[in-house]
């Protein structure tokens, strides 16, 4: 089962939802917690795993040989802008580089070679029998795909097997990173708060969950009794998967960097909330299965 928890915008609370329902299911299933939002990821700080592995991620980019002709071919190729044929020789900027290799296909005198620069990494840990891998992009860096692209590849090496739980903490907002991270998943959590931004942003994500035809549900944080988010998933017909209170003493826990389970309070709130995930993508499954 592939969890995508995502948010309209950041500061929801998307990642106390994803760690605390990670660590919730933990004791009763395989559970695999994936933190995409490698621009900021956060979710290690909660989880505080013991870190087992961490790789770096390398993007190719291209560096002209001495056989350069000076043609231009190769800059006129590039979409992303990231060569110029100026003063006599050929200027790269790797930064912009995609690291696609058009460049070097066309190139007629292969003065295209190759190199890497690191773009981020990636960990993987273990805590409390969650198997933990976070996508660290490095400051500076904008190129958020290729990150996300390793990460789920080694997301999918990790399942053993098929009753495992995936929760995978998706980037903010409505951008490819976030796409290739919810994609494939049996059910996105949309993490929403009860204000007018929080309503604005989460009709957004609702708007890309149905132009990915993925399933989905929302989960309503600092619920303060009102109506507003309840009312929208009244009237679009969307499943109101649970609510999360406001409360101070959940602040006070965060800011602290720890994890809501302490707390049998809270802990029963994420067990409850997981059941009633587990029972919806079930439902959803017989459902798709009868259709
Ligand atoms: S690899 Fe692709 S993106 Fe990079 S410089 Fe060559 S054509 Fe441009
Ligand atoms: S296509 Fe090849 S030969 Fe032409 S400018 Fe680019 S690197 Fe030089």
């Amino acid at each position: 089962m592939r969890l995508a928890v995502l948010s309209g915008k950041g500061g929801t609370g998307k990642t106390t939802v994803a760690v605390n329902l990670a660590l919730s299911w933990a004791p009763y299933r395989i559970t695999t917690y994936v933190d995409y939002d490698v621009e900021e990821p956060n979710g290690f700080i909660f989880l505080r795993p013991q870190i087992q592995s961490s790789s770096t991620v390398f993007l190719p980019y291209p560096k002209i040989n001495g056989a350069c002709t000076l043609c231009g071919k190769c800059s006129e190729a590039c979409q992303y802008h990231a060569l110029a044929v100026v003063g006599g020789q050929v200027l790269v900027f790797p930064e912009l580089c995609h690291g696609c290799g058009t460049c070097g296909i066309v190139c007629p005198v292969d003065a295209v070679d190759e190199v890497k620069r690191s773009l981020g990494q990636i960990d993987v840990g273990e805590r409390d029998g969650v198997q933990c891998l976070q996508g660290v992009l490095k400051e500076g860096e904008s190129l958020a795909g290729p990150v996300i692209r390793e990460l789920r590849h080694l997301e999918k090496k990790h399942i053993s097997q098929v009753e495992e739980v995936i929760v995978a903490d998706c980037p903010p907002g409505s951008s490819c990173s976030v796409i290739h991270s919810a994609e494939d998943s049996d059910l996105a959590l949309l993490v929403t708060e009860p204000t007018l931004f929080g309503l604005h942003d989460l009709k957004i994500a609702v708007r890309l969950m149905r132009e990915m035809g993925l399933d989905f549900g929302v989960i309503q944080n600092k619920d303060d009794g009102g109506t507003l988010i309840r009312e929208y998933c009244t009237q679009e017909g969307i499943t109101l998967l649970g609510s999360i209170p406001f409360d101070l003493e959940i602040a006070r826990i965060y800011s602290r960097g720890q994890s809501l389970m302490n707390e049998p309070k809270w802990a029963d709130l994420f067990k409850t909330l997981g059941e009633r995930i587990v029972t919806e993508v079930n439902l959803r499954k017989t459902r798709g299965e009868r259709a």
